[in-house]
């Protein structure tokens, strides 16, 4: 494959004080990568606006306007990262030999994209970008960070630590990892399932660009709570080792009263009486919420519902009128 199509990416939800910027950058990287015959002339970047309450979506066409190499495609509605993230590799799979995913933020260093080439040219599926250093995130995001992958490595779900969103997938890695039908995504989980060769490029993750996170910390407990449950029964088997510990732990207790009642030693018992309550309750509660998660999960599956729906696709269509300037 000499000069390979390349489509970059970006899910964007109010983006718009960020958007011009990774605009200008990534489309000036694009332009040069075409220039130097890295990539073929028909690449280009792919702003999925995920149901956007702000300006995004007119910003995306008038850039598109001026700038034919950004492309857009609008969702919608929110669907969040990891399906507006689908929604354009899906879109993107079919015009392009390699597609890489970012952030709208600038957070990751867009330089390393030409690595993300050499690698995938060297005969690599999957170029994993992996974080160097977090010093740019807050303290609190990088500890619970660490803690997740530290659990997720210990529960036996292989991740590759510190590498979010930002990679290059081949023509033929997305096309299996379109494969994957589940409703709850968790990308960074699938795409180590899907195989073939892979490689990891580091970068220094920098600051958000402008605006806030779109990950307060309500998502992003949840996001890592999803990641655990899609992945993984240990939380269940975890439930049940503690319900047979209980079980002993009662039976103990249960014979150190008897020996105590034939020694007359019994006392009002009322202590004890609560704790075993309030302890085995405790575990029951949480075994049957632990459970009910993912029968949650299941009910989810089973249901099928599309993922996103495509409002206006400014991508797929006016592929012939492409300049560069
Ligand atoms: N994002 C999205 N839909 C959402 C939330 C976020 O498409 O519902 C996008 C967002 O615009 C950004 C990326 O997902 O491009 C990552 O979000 P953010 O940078 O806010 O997360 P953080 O870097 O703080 O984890
Ligand atoms: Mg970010």
């Amino acid at each position: 494959m000499m000069k390979p199509v390349l489509t970059i990416v970006v899910p964007c939800f109010n983006e718009e004080e960020v958007f011009s910027e990774t605009a200008f950058q990534l489309s000036t990287l694009l332009k040069s990568l075409v220039t130097q015959n890295e990539i073929s002339n028909r690449s280009s970047i792919l702003f999925v606006d995920d149901g956007s309450k702000d300006h995004t979506w007119n910003l995306i066409l008038s850039e598109n306007k001026l700038n034919p190499i950004v492309k857009g495609l609008k969702l919608a509605r929110n669907v969040g990262h990891q399906n507006a993230l689908l929604a354009g590799l899906e879109v993107a799979s079919k015009q392009s030999d390699c597609v890489v995913s970012i952030d709208a933020d600038l957070q990751d260093d867009i330089s390393i994209i030409r690595i993300f080439l050499e690698k995938f040219k060297e005969g690599n599926d999957i170029v994993y970008g992996v974080r160097d250093c977090r010093n740019t995130d807050t303290y609190f995001k990088r500890t619970t960070a660490l803690g997740f992958y530290r659990f997720m490595e210990r529960i036996g779900i292989k991740l590759v630590p510190n590498h979010a969103d930002y990679r290059l997938l081949s023509k033929r890695a997305l096309n299996e990892l379109l494969k994957f039908k589940e409703t709850n995504l968790f990308l960074r989980g699938l795409i180590p399932l899907i195989g073939f060769q892979s490689s990891i490029v580091y970068y220094d993750r920098k600051e958000r660009f402008a605006g806030e996170s779109k990950y307060p910390l309500k998502k992003m407990l949840s996001f890592a709570f999803d990641g655990i449950t899609s992945f993984s029964v240990t939380p269940i088997r975890f439930v049940t080792f503690i319900g047979f510990l209980s079980l002993i732990i009662s039976a103990m207790a249960g014979g150190y009263s008897f020996v105590q009642a034939i020694l007359g030693n019994t006392k009002s018992g009322w202590t004890s009486l609560m704790i075993s309550i309030w302890f085995v309750g405790g575990i029951q509660l949480l075994g049957i919420g632990i459970i009910g998660e993912y029968i949650g999960k299941i009910y989810q599956e089973v249901k099928r519902r599309p993922k996103y729906a495509i409002e206006k696709d400014i991508y797929s269509k006016n592929e012939a009128n492409m300049s560069y300037r």
